[in-house]
């Protein structure tokens, strides 16, 4: 290594250097020593211009002066390494001017600090476009232990960062039509209920006010006003529930178990009303949120109570583990489902009957997959018709200590 001022020129890796340094008159054995160096350094030379990466050599300043740099840099960037060795400042000059205010107090700190420097950035090839590198060094010592030299390597990144972008862009999408999808579901839902509440009470009032002055035509058609407001009451109520399972909410390791035990409670009308009993096998922890949790059990059962056969409803809830994850059960022995509509069912607003034959709106399996594919799990159903039906969902474990 050579010293001018305060650069430090590493003289073994610079031709014109190599040169000379050569001319000087050598001794016998240290002809020998400087042979095998130069044997040394071209295994070196040839091993680092084989590499897919580009290695370089620099002064410890921010200007980029570099003293080598390997030949595959004239493929990446147009520029040959002489042009980058001229110490012009190219890489300085060609650096993207968006990335330079990141960029320089990052090598600055690193230098200073004698420290490893690793940083994504974009150079400017000679045409002007810009390629995407990793640019990774690290700071050479003298035995003393003073700073001497920067040696580094480049590895393009620029496909990487292409598609890293464009999953970034589809995620913020599907992040921003999410929650606009969910907004306009509360926001409607919301301002439908007033508007709802009064053509029902309306109604009602005619009904009284006017009961003995109406026809049997008038009356007959102002039930029907009443139904249909009821079960648009209904399918509001519903979309209120659905806009409020957030699936923002922070997950946590919940006892499945006690989640059942509470939806069974918010159930003890519809289970003594029908007859049923539920009954459970071992349950795990899972992880989820538990009120969600609840919400999620308490459809599935209200369900498999509701679409119940002649028999009096019998469900059984169980747990099995499958590749790192629980297949979470719940078996009724009613109506059944034919595989057809499998999978419709839990779309919004689909459903297999007439409200009149079961109630209710069609949203409560809606709900449950959007909750539990917040969990990162699925849901599906298995059944016959006359068969009973089992539905299943995946929940995953809580994650071990120190992996939170
Ligand atoms: P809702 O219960 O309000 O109709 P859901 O979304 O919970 O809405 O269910 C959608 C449809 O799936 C139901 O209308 C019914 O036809 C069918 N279904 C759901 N659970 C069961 C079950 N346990 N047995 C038979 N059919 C079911």
């Amino acid at each position: 290594m050579r010293r001018h001022g305060n650069r430090v020129t590493p003289v073994k890796l610079q031709g014109a250097a190599v040169g000379d340094y050569a001319r000087a008159p050598l001794g016998g054995r240290q002809k020998e020593l400087q042979d095998r160096l130069d044997q040394a350094e071209a295994r070196y030379r040839a091993l680092a211009e084989r590499l897919p990466i580009i290695t370089y050599v620099a002064a410890m300043d921010v200007q980029g002066s570099f003293s080598y740099i390997s030949p595959q840099v004239q493929a990446l960037l147009g520029y040959a390494p002489e042009e980058w060795t001229a110490g012009r400042s190219l890489w300085l000059r060609r650096m993207h001017p968006e990335d330079r205010p990141r960029i320089l107090p990052l090598l600055g700190r690193a230098h200073k600090g004698g420290r490893r420097f690793s940083a994504e950035y974009r150079l400017l090839d000679r045409t002007g476009r810009a390629k995407w590198i990793l640019d990774e060094s690290e700071v050479i010592r003298n035995a003393a232990g003073d700073p001497l030299l920067i040696q580094g390597t480049w590895t393009e990144i620029t496909e990487r960062k292409r598609m890293e972008q464009e999953t970034a862009g589809r995620g913020r999408e599907l992040a921003s039509s999410k929650s606009e999808l969910e907004q306009f579901i509360s926001v409607a839902s919301h301002e439908l209920k007033a508007p709802l509440r009064r053509i029902s009470n309306l109604g009602e009032m005619l009904a009284q006010r006017f009961k003995d002055g109406l026809t049997a035509q008038a009356e007959g058609l102002l039930a029907q006003i009443m139904d249909s407001a009821a079960v648009m009451q209904g399918l509001v109520a519903g979309l209120v529930k659905y806009g409020e399972a957030d699936p923002r909410a922070p997950l946590s390791a919940v006892d499945l178990s006690a989640a059942v035990q509470h939806a069974v409670r918010e159930l003890t009308e519809e289970i003594a009303g029908s007859g049923a009993r539920v009954t459970c096998g071992t349950l795990p922890t899972v992880w989820a949120e538990p009120a969600l949790l609840e919400r999620v059990l308490y459809n599935l059962l209200d369900n498999a109570i509701k679409f119940r056969g002649k028999e009096p409803p019998r469900v059984h809830v169980s747990a099995e583990e499958s590749a790192k994850q629980w297949i979470i059960s719940v078996r009724d022995n009613g109506i059944g489902i034919h595989p057809r509509q499998a999978q419709r069912i839990f779309s919004i607003f689909d459903r297999l009957h007439a409200p009149k034959e079961y109630a209710g709106v069609g949203l409560g399996l809606a709900v449950c997959k959007k909750i539990i594919e917040r969990f990162g799990g699925r849901i599906w159903v298995e059944s016959e018709p006359e068969e009973g039906s089992t539905f299943h969902f995946t929940l995953l474990p809580p994650p071990k200590e120190g992996a939170m």
